[in-house]
Order: C-alpha cells, then structure tokens, then sequence
C-alpha cells in the first residue's frame, strides 16, 4: 500500500508517520519548502520526502493519497488523482480509522477555535483522558500512534470535512454557516453549505447533532435533509429550546433527562457569540456525561486563546481589547454586539468581499470613531462615511493606537477587530495582534 502525502505541514508530517506506523510505503511532497524541524523528524524516521516540487511519477502510483486542507482541488495534480480515481482523504480521515477513541467534532464559519478549546477544557476538567486535534495544535494522526485517548474533540474546518467519508462522529457541532473562503467554493455559497453538512455524514440516531437555531442557512438546510439523529437547537432568543438557550444571565442545556444552568455574569467568555459557544461546548460535555461540576468549573476556569476578545490593558480608563482574529464580517458583529461602552473601533485590512451593511447597527450603537487600519481604507469610509463623524486613516499599528486613545474619554474602550484578512500589512492574524499588544503595553509605558 503506497501512501502519499500531499502538503509537509503538522497534518502532513502526522499522516506520514502514522501511516509508517501502521505498514504503508510512505512518500511526502510539498511543493513548497519545509520547515526544519518536519524535515528532521521525517529523515529520522527514515520517511522519504521530495520538497519544493511534486513529482507525478512518484505521487500517481499511490494507492491513498493523504491532501492537505490548504491544497485546493483545482490544482492540476489533484484533478489528475481524481481522474485516475485515487482515493484522497484528508488527514482526519485517514486518521480516524486509528483510534477507538470517541469523536467529537466542531465546524462553523465562527467560534470554532473557542469551541473545541472549551469542550476540551470541560473534559480537562472533569478528569477525562481526551485529546485535542483537528484544525489546532498537534495533528490528530501523530496523536493516535500510540492510540491513548478514550476522547478526542476535533476542530473541523470545511477544507477537512471536503474529503472525509466514513468518519462517523459521535457529537458534531455546527455553530454557523456565513459567507467565507468562497473563492475555494467557486463562488457558490451552496458548496460551502454542503461543506460544512459532511460533518452529518455517518451519524447514527443515537449520535448528537447541535446546531444554532438563529442561523438561517442551517436551518434551510436542514429543512431540506431532515437528518435522523439526536438533535439539539440551541437559542440566543431568550426562548427555551431543545438544547438550550440564554435567557435573563442564565444558561440553561438540556440533554436527555439533563438539565444544567448556570448564571453567565461571572464567567470569563463575554458576548452572545461566546454564549452560543458555551451552549455548544456545554451539550458537547454533557453528550458524554461530563458531571454538572465539572461543567460549571471548567466555564469559570477557562482562558481563550489570544486574539479573541483578548483584554489587553487599561491607559486612562481607556480599555483595549485585542480581536485580531475577526478577519469576517460575522465575527465583527459579535465583537460590536458585546461592547457594553462606547467603542472606539480599529477596522480594515485585505477585503474579502465584505459587505458592511450587516454592521450598520450594531455600529451605530456602540462605535463612536473608527480608524481604519489598512492599505486601502476606501470601502470602509464610503461605507461608514456617512456615520460616524470621526473616521481616520493610518497604516501603521502605533498610530492607530495612539489616534485611539487620543479620541476615547475614560470609560470608553479601543477594540482592534479587523472584519479584513491581515495580509496587507501583517505576515497573519497573530502578527497583527501582537503587533496591537505591543503598542499597547509601550503606551501604557509611557503614560504611567
Ligand atoms: P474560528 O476558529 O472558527 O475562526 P474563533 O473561535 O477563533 O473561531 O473565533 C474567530 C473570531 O470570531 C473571533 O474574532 C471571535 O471573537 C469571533 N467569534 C467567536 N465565536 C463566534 C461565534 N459563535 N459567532 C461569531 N463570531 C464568533
């Protein structure tokens, strides 16, 4: 059996040496460079690899092909695999037949990383042996060698749920389906949609699907593919529903026979995008009978990863908070909806087809200036033009820091939550944001 695998990144590298591991004859190529650590462990493990180039008549002979997510389906070596009908799967796939571990899988356009972090947590917490894998840390094939874990939650992207088959989760959770990565989707939302439904695929009627209610294109979905599994709505309308819902401070899941509650004022995550999270990860832990405590432990204990909401610092009663990772129109509207005092908003970046009408009013009620912080702002002031009288324009992070604090009053806050990819002037998100936290905490520095 020849493996091949397509992309030497942390998926990649964990296939090939999974794949080692159970008996194939494993080649990897990447027609880009490796980083040096994937290249040591690969040559230690005496996996051959080819870099920088993808040679057909080393990859065509193969009899399973291993693709990362990053490698579209339009390039001409994978239409070639497809055309000769060699199976390609992603390493989630490929994985999954490894371990006898329960799967929990988490996909949507947003909240996925905050998801599958807090379900992890809540597992953590109540004593679970579960692992973490999926779109995050370390790949979920290097994880299942040594096939340890009676858990796994697995964040999903839709790249990954493209080419798995026969998977079969035993709770998937699909938060949300917005416009994003349309140009992988040859520009029709509908792909995207089927995309993200693959995380169905295989649930038996015992398996648990939880999904939010307030999100129109799930629900016409669903509408459409009745699926017979144990289903779970979840509610940010204050109106009980099936799953669960938030209603006057207070979160209440149901599973089963289960009711769980709790009040939210004292937990970390804020925002009803964070609410709709908590829902998702608490019916997550209760589908495997995670203890009430454990749950309501594990809400209070949790610290998100950076670049979501991410408090930074206080300068003059000024709050910066730091979400760089807001690279959608979505995920910009929860950050406005959870602003609690008048905002002073950083925007801007790579434009990905937004459409900011869907901002109007959040905006309105919670921004009082924008500063745009991009290299080409036009779209935004045409846009927000009209709506704020304050909106000013610079390229570089310390400035818009600086112009930040210089137009809020104490009370007020900066939130940097860009609706843009960060390409334009960042290397990524993560660059972008602690490029933030830096001219934060020097002007904090300063004024102190
Ligand atoms: P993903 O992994 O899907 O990109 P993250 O948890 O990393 O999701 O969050 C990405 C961005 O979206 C952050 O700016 C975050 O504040 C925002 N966000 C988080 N959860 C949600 C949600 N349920 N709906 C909309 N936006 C969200």
């Amino acid at each position: 059996m020849r493996l091949v695998i397509l992309g030497g990144g942390e998926s990649g590298v964990g296939a090939a040496l999974l794949g080692q591991a159970k008996g194939y004859d494993v080649f990897l190529s990447d027609r880009g460079l490796l980083k040096a650590t994937y290249k040591q462990t690969l040559e230690a493990a005496g996996i051959p690899f080819e870099e920088g180039q993808h040679t057909e008549s080393l990859i065509l002979n193969a009899t399973e092909v291993v693709k990362s997510p990053g490698i579209p389906d339009t390039v001409p070596l994978v239409t070639k695999l497809r055309e000769q009908g060699t199976a390609i799967l992603s390493e989630i796939e490929f994985a999954a037949r490894y371990t006898r571990a329960k799967l929990i899988g988490i996909t949507g356009s947003n909240g996925k990383t905050t998801t599958t972090l807090l379900t992890y947590h809540l597992l953590k917490t109540a004593g679970y042996n579960v692992g973490l894998a999926g779109n995050i840390g370390e790949s979920f094939a290097k994880q299942v060698i040594s096939d340890t874990f009676d858990y796994f939650v697995l964040e999903l992207s839709s790249f990954q749920l493209d080419t798995m088959y026969q998977t079969r989760l035993d709770t998937a959770v699909l938060l949300n389906i917005t416009p994003d990565h349309l140009d992988r989707y040859g520009y029709v939302f509908q792909n995207y949609i089927d995309s993200k439904f693959r995380i169905l695929q295989n649930l038996r009627p015992t398996d648990t699907f939880i999904y939010f209610r307030e999100n129109a294109p799930t629900m016409q979905e669903l509408a459409t593919r009745q699926p017979d599994v144990y289903a779970l709505p979840i509610s940010l309308e204050s109106q009980p529903s099936p799953g669960g819902y938030v209603a006057d401070g207070h979160l209440t899941a149901q599973f089963r026979d289960r009711t769980f509650q709790i009040d939210t004022a004292p937990l970390p995550l804020k925002g009803p995008h964070n609410a709709l999270n908590m829902l998702a990860a608490t019916l997550a832990a209760l589908s495997v009978d995670v203890p009430d405590a454990a749950i309501s432990e594990g809400l209070g204990t949790f610290q998100n990863a950076a670049h979501r909401m991410e408090p930074v610092g206080t300068i003059n009663g000024v709050r910066f908070i730091n979400d760089s990772k807001a690279t959608n129109v979505d995920s910009v509207f929860y950050a406005l909806s959870s602003m609690d005092v008048p905002t002073i908003w950083i925007a801007g970046g790579q434009d990905k087809g937004n459409d900011y009408s869907q901002l109007d009013a959040v905006a309105r009620q919670h921004v009082k200036a924008l500063i745009c912080l991009g290299v080409d702002n036009q779209k935004l002031v045409d846009h927000f033009g009209h709506m704020f009288t304050t909106i000013r324009e610079t390229q570089r992070v310390t400035e818009a820091v600086q112009l930040a604090l210089d137009l809020a009053q104490p009370g007020d806050a900066v939130l940097l939550s860009p609706a843009c990819a960060s390409f334009d002037l960042f290397k990524n998100y993560e660059d972008r944001g602690e490029q933030f936290k830096q001219a934060v905490k020097s002007l904090m520095k300063n004024v102190k």
